[in-house]
């Protein structure tokens, strides 16, 4: 078992007495009527030593299950029970939160020259001299995240389409701390974990990237979807999560094996080629053939325009849940197995 990391743990505000619940607020940036972007926090500490845990959620404003996944452990733990140290940020970027949508658009709107990174989530480790994305991940960083042993940040698919259950691991060059994510991650019990070298869940200023590098075993969750809260996602989160704990020692028991652990090594991605109101014949974890029918475009005349057939076999991961669809986005992506 790794890590004793919570004896020398020092957090500017905190007392962090054994066996104690706290919570925090730490200034990020000034908006122009004074108020401020705060990052809150809840520290758990458990009665006996052991390591630091970062849990985080809500880097993108619309990923309100998230929110609650995290929120809901970190208030649910007894910290007599508690090996080690839980430090939980339910809302990571609450300027997007504040608008329940990925980006804070308000920024973007007014002077969208200066945002960019616009997604602190693609901004680690942060820059205190940088625009308002890099100083809220500075933040989160400097304060909290730098001192964890292990991390999990938990997103819910944007709004607008849903995956199945997936974590997603740093890339190879982070070395052992990948293999230690991985188990993690089969500890939560998703139905996939993608474990890939390039695309948008390994960017280099990822958090779990940043972290994986400084050797944490470290992953991210998609779970539920964009703009919802549904009660068995959160508690499947909730479970997952305290899985987790108990395979790192923070809490007694046993790990409950749950989900299917697929390792998947990408998702193919089935567009649409016209445009109108999408039917979806597929659902999630179906397993498509090569040539089965997917979806079907219709126009506002309810003519069909377009039936589309998945070129590819696999399980169907991601599946759209707007009720229309322009050319070119996504319908259905499905799991390439490694
Ligand atoms: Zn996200």
């Amino acid at each position: 078992m790794e890590g004793e990391g919570d004896r020398e743990l020092s957090i500017e505000g905190l007392a962090l007495d054994r066996g104690t619940r706290s919570t925090a607020r730490f200034r990020a940036a000034e908006l122009a009527d004074g108020s401020w972007v705060e990052i809150a926090a809840m520290v758990v500490r458990g009665t006996s030593p052991g390591p630091v845990f970062y849990l985080g959620a809500a880097f993108h404003g619309d990923e309100i299950a998230g929110t609650q996944i995290v929120g809901r452990v970190a208030s649910g733990i007894d910290p007599a029970e508690l090996r080690g140290t839980l430090i939980a940020v339910p809302v990571q970027n609450p300027l997007a939160f504040q608008v329940q949508h990925r980006f804070f658009v308000g920024h973007m709107l007014k002077s969208p020259m200066d945002q960019n990174p616009a997604d602190p989530w693609a901004a680690f480790p942060g820059d205190a001299d940088g625009n308002t994305a890099s100083i809220v991940a500075h933040t989160i960083f400097e304060n909290l995240m730098r001192h964890a042993d292990y991390m999990i940040d938990v997103h819910t698919p944007t709004t607008g389409g849903r995956y199945a259950p997936f974590a997603f691991l740093p890339p190879t060059r982070c070395g052992a701390a990948v293999n230690g994510a991985e188990a993690l991650a089969r500890a939560f019990g998703a139905d996939y974990i993608l474990a890939n070298d390039k695309g948008m869940y390994v960017g280099d200023r990822n958090p779990h990237t940043v972290m994986g590098e400084r050797g944490v075993p470290a992953f991210g969750i998609e779970i539920g979807e964009g703009g919802r809260i549904e009660g068995e996602e959160v508690a499947t989160g909730v479970r997952g999560i305290a899985n987790v704990l108990r395979k790192v020692g923070m809490l007694e028991g046993k790990v409950e094996q749950s989900g299917r652990n697929l390792v998947i090594r990408t998702m193919d991605v089935i567009r649409a080629r016209r445009a109108g109101v999408l039917t979806l014949h597929v659902g999630l974890n179906d397993e498509v053939s090569p040539g089965r029918h997917v979806a079907t475009i219709t126009d506002p005349f309810d003519r069909p325009i377009e039936e589309i057939v998945s070129p590819r076999g696999g399980p169907v991961v991601r599946i759209a849940t707007h009720p229309t669809v322009s050319t070119g986005e996504r319908v259905v992506q499905l799991g390439v197995p490694r």
